[in-house]
């Protein structure tokens, strides 16, 4: 038993079940044994691996994105550049390099990064260090300072908690995670019904909703609209509205069971981009996409990048190239389902209402309503 399974069950057996949201909370941010706390979690040796870890071509290309975003906003002085949950501190290594060709950009900005986990806060020092930026870790987005801010989060919204609710009885009861008559952790049902839940359902339908994720775009939304900026958000997720839950745990690259080993496997979700984008046009905000990150990327000109980076490379060197081509933008020779990042990946951009398509957005209807 893990130590957090220890303390889950001791708090269950005091006070009663708890929701699904609040166990993922704990098992993903226990101040001393949730995951993010004390694992470094992505790379080939780690739980998982993300779009920045496979080629540097996605931080780059992201970069650039922000520069050209930055020139959309009207070029401002002094803003901060954010990025939400940056793992090994990739993407913004590859961002900030990628971005010396416009040095007014950089001599503008100062980077904010939001983490909870100490181990891999130490990574992005470790990434960032010696290259002339002021650096500030946050523990929440409520830490940034005011001004004009440029967000991006990659796969950062699919590990916020989220809630599930089970129609059964004529009505929604949320899931619970209780205990079973051998001890283990096991879900179960609330006894009520929630009555706030307007949405019609069939018995046994799962309704998954990401409070959390909601907040936090209604947060962003209202800051962007207020103070100028941009956000970007990177996913695997889904784009029209849907049924059923989501919810996985991922060990050692291997599916495994949500409830075993709290603390010790990632959990997610696949993330409700129709859900976020409501969110940030009902705070005001215009929201650009979702589009499909293979098109993002290569309307970015990730084909390009490729072709320049291949030509100084050895065979071996390109053909890693390519490789992580097709997995992150293609379909290529490396073409697999299961990390068809290309499709199964999404990105949206939330403006202020007033602000040009940015860069990989041009042709996606932009939704005013
Ligand atoms: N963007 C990185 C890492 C993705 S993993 C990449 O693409 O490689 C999710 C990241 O979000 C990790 O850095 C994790 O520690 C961080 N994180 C998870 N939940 C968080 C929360 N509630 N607040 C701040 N950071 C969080």
């Amino acid at each position: 038993m893990t130590a957090l399974e220890a303390i889950l069950r001791e708090m269950i057996l005091e006070s009663g079940p708890i929701s699904l949201e609040r166990y993922m909370a704990l098992a993903l941010g226990h101040p001393v044994h949730g995951y993010y706390r004390t694992k470094v979690a992505i790379g080939a040796e780690g739980d998982f691996i993300t779009a920045p870890e496979i080629s540097q071509m996605f931080g780059e290309l992201i970069g650039l994105w922000c520069v050209e975003v930055w020139r959309l906003m009207g070029a401002p002085e002094a803003f901060h550049l954010v990025e939400l949950g940056p793992g090994r501190g990739t993407l913004m290594s590859d961002a900030l390099r990628a971005a010396r060709i416009a040095p007014d950009f950089l001599a503008a900005l100062d980077v904010h990064l939001v983490e909870i986990s100490l181990p891999l806060r130490e990574r992005q020092r470790a990434a960032l260090e010696g290259r002339g930026f002021k650096v500030a870790w946050h523990a929440s987005v409520s830490e940034i300072p005011p001004g004009p801010a440029i967000f991006v989060a990659n796969e950062f919204f699919d590990a916020l908690p989220v809630r599930h609710y089970v129609h059964r009885d004529g009505g929604w009861r949320e899931r619970l995670v209780g205990i079973d008559e051998e001890g283990r952790l096991t879900f179960g049902l609330g006894a009520a019904h929630e009555t706030a839940i307007a949405a019609s359902g069939e018995p046994d339908d799962i309704l998954e909703v990401g409070v959390a994720a909601l907040r936090l775009m209604t947060q962003l939304g209202v800051r962007i609209v207020t103070q100028g900026g941009a956000l970007l958000a990177i996913d695997y997720g889904y784009g029209e509205p849907a049924r059923g839950e989501t919810l996985q745990a991922v060990r050692a690259h291997q599916f495994v069971d949500p409830l075993a080993d709290p603390g010790e496997a990632d959990l997610t979700t696949h993330v409700n981009f129709t859900a976020l984008a409501r969110a940030a046009k009902g705070a005001g905000a215009a929201v650009h996409g979702p589009v499909p990150q293979g098109q993002f990327l290569t309307r970015l000109g990730i084909f390009e990048r490729a072709a320049i980076l291949e030509r100084g490379a050895t065979p071996e060197q390109a053909a890693a190239i390519n490789k992580a081509l097709d997995r992150l933008a293609g379909e290529g020779p490396g073409f697999d389902v299961a990390t068809d990042m290309a499709r199964l990946f999404k990105v949206i951009a939330v403006t202020q209402r007033e602000f040009d398509a940015p860069p990989g957005f041009e042709e996606a209807a932009r939704e005013r309503a």
